[in-house]
């Protein structure tokens, strides 16, 4: 099917800014770890006893290759992750799911969890469960057993659950996103808590509405603790169940009106978290399901095909322009908020160690130099010396001269006498 394989490969997403930079990033983080390691060699070669560099500068630059390590470590697994919010049934597990081309997560009636559920990228082509705080691998193949595994599984309440899915299934997953789910904001009263232990590194948020009511209080107030807490979050609202409306036609637009007015309100005048032309783009009308199932048409996974309402091509074309719009949103974000403070780091440590071998370098100059010095004055010293030879000598030699004369002189005169 050419339109899915267009899809998986997935050349020209925006999510591709973060998995370049990534990348980039990355390859860099390989050359500062070179460049430390020739550091430490050389440190060690000038080390030691009478050596120029001290235990000091060798320990410091030492140090920096674990640091080096513990960053590309982070970089690794640097992902980009959209939580999704909103009162139970509203959706949430249907949109992840429509996002994802594929029924992962369990939806609907009897699968309500109170846990948090985290999708993403298998490092294994295997897809498994695993609870926050336990090794053990718990294998899935599929929706239902997941759907059992958790029941089964004696969950504490808000505790989190990673679901491993093989990458190359879901282009999102193989582009390092994570989609977290969470219990409706209805269910619980520990939102600050949440917010703490799922939300403070999330890069988007996506709150999941009914357009068949309104906004409610409960789901205000949750992103109003967000946005204390996280300055500017970047939060999308979807009004789903948008399918709803072909029933009514002639209300549509006027409903429509309706939420997108309170909703823009609600993120411009009481969140401020972005200006109401901003908030413009950050509303969608949709609807999850029949998302979902047009997807797994393209599949041809197998489906119960219910005929679609009235508009279906629309709501799906809004789903994606949603979908769009969220991939440039979540990439620019992470990168900004993750990959700048990592090439502040590599910058320092690549000064840092440049310093430290300056500071060596230095001193085997300042040596070279005083060495010089002393074998200027050392040869100063001997050509005086020298001088100071010669003119001894020289003065011995007319000594001895004249004693000769003298002697010679007075052998000649008791000679002539006699
Ligand atoms: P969650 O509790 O927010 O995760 O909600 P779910 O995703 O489990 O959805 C609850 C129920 O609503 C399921 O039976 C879904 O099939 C249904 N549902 C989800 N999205 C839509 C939609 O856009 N239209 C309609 N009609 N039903 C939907």
């Amino acid at each position: 099917n050419g339109s899915v394989r267009v899809n998986m490969q997935n050349v020209d997403s925006p999510l591709q800014i973060f998995v370049r930079a990534k990348k980039k990033i990355n390859d860099i983080f390989v050359e500062i770890d070179d460049y430390v390691k020739d550091a430490v060699t050389f440190m060690h070669a000038v080390s030691g006893e009478n050596g120029i560099a001290t235990p000091q500068d060798m320990g410091n630059v030492e140090s920096y290759v674990s640091k080096v390590e513990a960053i590309r470590e982070v970089l690794k697994r640097d992902h980009m992750k959209v939580a999704f919010f909103g009162r139970t049934s509203n959706g949430k597990s249907t949109v992840i799911n429509a996002m994802l081309h594929d029924k992962i997560l369990p939806s609907g009636i009897g699968h309500t969890t109170n846990c948090f559920l985290q999708v993403e990228g298998s490092d294994t082509n295997e897809a498994y469960m695993r609870t926050e705080g336990c090794e053990e691998k718990l294998n899935v193949q599929s929706v239902s057993q997941l759907g059992h595994a958790l029941c089964a599984t004696r969950l504490q309440e808000c505790s989190l659950v990673h679901v491993h899915w093989p990458r190359e299934l879901c282009a999102l997953l193989r582009d390092d996103v994570v989609l977290v789910d969470s219990p409706g904001v209805d269910v619980t009263p520990n939102l600050d808590t949440w917010i703490d232990k799922y939300c403070l590194d999330a890069d988007v948020f996506v709150l999941v509405a009914n357009a068949e009511s309104t906004l409610m209080v409960t789901e205000k107030n949750f992103f109003h603790k967000v946005s204390t807490k996280i300055s500017q979050p970047n939060i999308f609202i979807l009004n789903n169940r948008w399918d709803a409306s072909a029933s009514e036609p002639e209300y549509m637009e006027q409903v429509r009106t309706q939420h997108a007015n309170r909703c823009v309100d609600f993120l411009s005048r009481e969140l401020r978290v972005c200006s109401p032309k901003e908030a413009e783009e950050r509303i969608f009308f949709i609807s999850a399901k029949e998302a979902l199932l047009t997807r797994m048409r393209d599949r041809e996974k197998p489906v119960s095909s219910p005929i679609l309402a009235e508009g279906h091509q629309v709501r799906y074309f809004e789903f994606v322009d949603f979908e769009r719009k969220f991939e440039e949103c979540i990439s620019q974000s992470a990168v900004r908020t993750k990959f700048a403070q990592h090439s502040r780091r590599g910058k320092n440590i690549a000064g840092d160690v440049m310093a430290a071998l300056d500071r060596v370098y230095n001193i085997a100059t300042e040596q070279k130099a005083a060495k010089v010095e002393k074998q200027r004055i050392l040869h100063e010293q001997l050509s005086s010396i020298e001088e100071q030879l010669t003119t001894i000598t020289r003065q011995m030699k007319d000594k001895i001269n004249r004693m000769v004369e003298s002697v010679e002189h007075k052998t000649t005169t008791v000679h002539n006498k006699n």
